[in-house]
């Protein structure tokens, strides 16, 4: 007690993610299935880890530059270029990063002064309103609705404007809902956010992971968008590299040096030996990558009929490797819902309140896991359901 008064407000004001609570619990039970961990099961592709190894051997174990090594800068910078048609310049416009979770923090600690208000479509990423507080700003959630397959629009977003908004902060494809949002949609937004005046930070983490023919498409590649947007994006998920923790931040020049001054005093770089692999990864990972996405696609399609087979009302996810049921129909409470669960099914999955008040009636089901554990949860919840009902 005496400590805890002693902690920053800000600090103690945070809640801890109600993710991490369910893994907790998770790991201490046997013949436990997780559909809550946010993570692919696949190992790394080969060849990106043996670029890594190739680099130990040959001595890469020092600082890089605080940018990032130039050569990985060049690769995003021609992925940009090839993909979106988009030019930024490797020099000035890169910043590397330990992960999004890094490039979500500077983002925020770069732009917000105190009292600034930042925009967030809920149900959202456990990060984001926790990074919008830890930087002295003020986290403001926009709720989206199934009615409108999870999807934001410029009156949602019209509702919640202050003369202290600042910065608007969208992930799409969506985690925790798989939602989408097409190119006409986000023209929507972004002429919102010039409207407004607002600097936009588009995580586009799951940007390679969308389904059913659906073309992801990049925030600052939409018309006058490139200069008021810092795009953030990383290998964790796409190319299975969770541990590595690397990621990256594209903005202009002005945005970029002053994420890199917090970066170079707190971080210093990222991993050498991340770096290395992603280099790799994006210059030999493609096929790998498209092949895991190819099999999120079979699990997204099976755990979609699965669950609707229940009796569970689901979106149909586009993206990532999310599925959001909504289970108020069970008469329970999301926490409930996960915990009862958990305790007599040992399934584990994440309650939707933890991704913001409107995610409650819902819970968050991972697909980056087998088929064979799919099956294996689904019958347990068929289970669940029969003997549980409030
Ligand atoms: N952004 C979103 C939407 C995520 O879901 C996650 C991880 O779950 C992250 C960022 C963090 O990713 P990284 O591993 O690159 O830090």
């Amino acid at each position: 007690m005496k400590w805890e008064s002693r902690l920053s407000p800000v600090v103690n004001a945070i809640a801890p993610s109600g993710i991490r609570k369910f893994f907790d619990i998770a790991a201490e039970m046997e013949d436990v299935i997780s559909l809550g961990v946010g993570e692919p099961d696949f190992v790394t592709p080969w060849t990106i880890r043996e670029s890594c190894v190739y680099g130990l051997e040959q001595g890469y174990t020092s600082y890089t530059a605080n940018r990032g090594l130039l050569e990985l800068r060049e690769e995003i910078v021609r992925l940009q270029q090839n993909r979106y048609d988009l030019s930024y310049n490797a020099k000035e416009d890169v910043l590397i990063t330990v992960g999004v979770s890094e490039a979500l923090d500077l983002a925020m600690r770069a732009l917000l002064a105190p009292g600034d208000e930042v925009l967030i479509p809920e149900p959202c990423y456990v990060s984001y309103k926790a990074c919008a507080a830890l930087a002295g700003g003020v986290a403001v959630p926009v709720p989206a609705r199934i009615e409108n397959e999870f999807r934001i629009t410029p009156a949602d977003l019209e509702a919640h404007i202050t003369n202290r908004t600042k910065v608007l902060l969208i992930g799409y494809p969506n985690n925790p809902t798989g939602a989408v949002m097409s190119k006409d949609d986000l023209l929507a937004i972004a002429k919102f956010a010039e409207r407004h005046d607002l600097i936009v930070i588009s995580d586009e983490i799951y940007g390679d992971l969308t389904y059913g023919g659906e073309e992801h498409v990049c925030f600052a590649a939409l018309p006058g968008m490139k200069d008021r947007t810092i795009l953030l994006n990383g290998f964790s998920k796409a190319y299975a590299m969770t541990g590595w923790r690397i990621g990256y931040a594209l903005a202009n020049p002005v945005f970029i040096a002053a994420m890199t001054k917090i970066h170079q005093y707190t971080m210093l770089c990222a991993p050498v030996t991340a770096q290395i692999a992603a280099i790799e990864a994006l210059r030999h990972g493609e096929k790998y990558m498209k092949k895991m996405v190819a099999e999120y696609d079979r699990r997204r399609g099976f755990i979609y009929d699965g669950l609707t087979k229940l009796g569970l009302k689901c979106f149909e996810p586009r993206g990532a490797f999310y599925i959001f049921p909504d289970i108020t129909s069970t008469g329970y409470t999301s926490s409930e819902f996960a915990e009862n669960l958990l305790m007599s099914e040992h399934v584990a999955l994440v309650p939707g309140s933890a991704f913001g008040d409107c995610g409650e009636g819902y819970v968050r089901c991972s697909y980056a896991t087998s088929l064979d554990k799919i099956a294996e949860a689904l019958a347990r919840m068929e289970n669940f359901l029969k003997n549980h009902h409030k």
